[in-house]
């Protein structure tokens, strides 16, 4: 570290309670090293003369509550100190969080059920990690709940999920070696099935209180719940819904005071909203921002990060070994629905899915049900492959997956998610 210390770098001396944001943009890598006093990004800790590494295209604030020296390497990356950030509002969340964990604890309960939620592009994930990351210095061990299938920050997009954290999460850390539980959705929007969006919710609600009740030393330190940026029409019904489900006790409202106020009269005494200021360091992404996010995302399932070295294996599946299904059906009108189903059954039934060449480069939940006797729909996956090929007439199906070998289950949910970027 001392070596890469002493390379050609910028370096930023921040006073008490300032940050560095930190822009990396597409032409390589950045590193970032504290070379004097304490730092954190995100709530996590630095640790002096230690290289973070961040990769392209992401951004990132360095922030300090007593003053510090950053240095950046290569010089020519962006970066600018800002003394107007809401750290100090947020530390307040953070402790009046940690009051209702010791209440918890005394009374043995369960703890704080808090969900943050606003537009898009307000520091809803950033905010959720910085509370978790401090809940993590305090020894707590609080479950992360994403229900963002736009970016899938738990698993991949197009799915939700709890994780169980147990360490500070880093700036380069990819969040897959938590302890995780992932439910498919299949589509990176809640307004394309919401009845299975709900559903799913309301599975996930389920497992985390089943799991609380056989942990008892983890129900105490609570949960953070991430939301989709979705706030209007449907989508303030679905946060409305979904908070309800979890039984929230708060509310986080970054940024968006129609929505206080609409929450305010709509939960009265039962949950405590609180309207929060966003950060101006958030970076507003593009609609095509996003979509490379999420495509980053996937490679990142696939490929490991850029640094790690790391290829999918490719393997293949006889149609034979394998079922496929799709969740939901074609938006039929009730009249040319079979005999008593109502067009919500539809949002929830498994169509089996036969193997044609349209599926290629299509993601497939492999889900953990062993048997279609089980309900597939509600049961959670264990992982994903691509489809790479489809042969039609030897009837093999050609994957790309990141684990070696044969799958361990063989029911594949379709999701309406795709990955290009698959080598020829
Ligand atoms: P949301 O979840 O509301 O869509 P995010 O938390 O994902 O928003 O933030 C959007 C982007 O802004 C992320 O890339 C995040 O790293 C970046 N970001 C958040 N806070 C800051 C900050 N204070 N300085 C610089 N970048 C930030």
């Amino acid at each position: 570290a001392r070596a890469v210390a002493s390379l050609p770098g910028k370096e930023y001396k921040l006073e008490a309670e300032t940050e560095l944001r930190i822009e990396v943009r597409s032409v390589s890598d950045a590193k970032v090293i504290l070379l004097q006093g304490k730092a954190e990004i995100f709530g996590c800790e630095l640790v002096s003369d230690k290289v973070v590494d961040m990769r392209k295209r992401t951004t990132c604030a360095v922030f300090t509550w007593h003053g510090c020296t950053i240095k950046i390497i290569p010089e020519s990356v962006y970066a600018y100190v800002s003394d107007k950030t809401p750290m100090q509002f947020y530390v307040n969340l953070h402790e009046a969080l940690e009051q209702r964990r010791c209440k918890a604890v005394e009374n043995n309960t369960d703890g704080p059920v808090t969900m943050v939620i606003g537009p898009t592009d307000v520091g809803k994930s950033t905010l959720c990690r910085l509370l978790l990351n401090y809940a993590v210095r305090l020894g707590r061990l609080p479950t992360f709940i994403d229900l963002d299938v736009g970016q899938g920050i738990v698993s991949i997009p197009g799915t939700i999920g709890a994780l169980h954290i147990n360490r500070t999460i880093t700036v380069s850390d990819g969040l897959d070696d938590y302890p995780s539980l992932v439910f498919h959705y299949g589509s990176n929007t809640p307004s394309t099935n919401v009845k299975l969006y709900m559903t799913l919710v309301s599975r996930l609600a389920d497992s985390l209180r089943k799991y609380w009740a056989n942990l008892p030393s983890r129900c105490h330190n609570g949960c953070i719940i991430n939301t989709c940026g979705w706030i209007t029409d449907v989508g303030y019904k679905i946060i409305v819904d979904a908070a309800e489900t979890f039984k929230v006790d708060q509310i986080i409202v970054l940024d968006n005071e129609r929505l206080y106020n609409d929450l305010m009269i709509h939960f009265g005494s039962n949950a405590e909203i609180v309207l929060a200021p966003k950060s101006g360091g958030v970076i507003e992404r593009a609609q095509s921002t996003r979509a490379n996010a999420r495509a980053l995302r996937i490679k990142t399932y696939f490929y490991g990060d850029d640094n790690s070295g790391y290829t999918p294996h490719v393997y293949e599946l006889a149609f034979s070994d394998i079922q496929i299904f799709k969740v939901g059906g074609p938006n039929l009108p009730t009249s040319c629905l079979p005999l008593g189903m109502k067009p919500e059954d539809a949002a929830l039934k498994l169509i089996n899915v036969v193997p044609e060449k349209s599926l290629i480069h299509r993601i497939l939940a492999v889900s953990a049900a062993l048997s279609t006797d089980e309900d597939i729909v509600q049961t959670a996956v264990i992982g994903f492959v691509c489809v790479y090929d489809v042969d039609v007439n030897r009837k093999i199906l050609k994957v790309l997956s990141p684990s070696p070998g044969a799958l361990p289950r063989h029911i594949l949910i379709l999701s309406d998610l795709s990955f290009y970027d698959i080598p020829s």
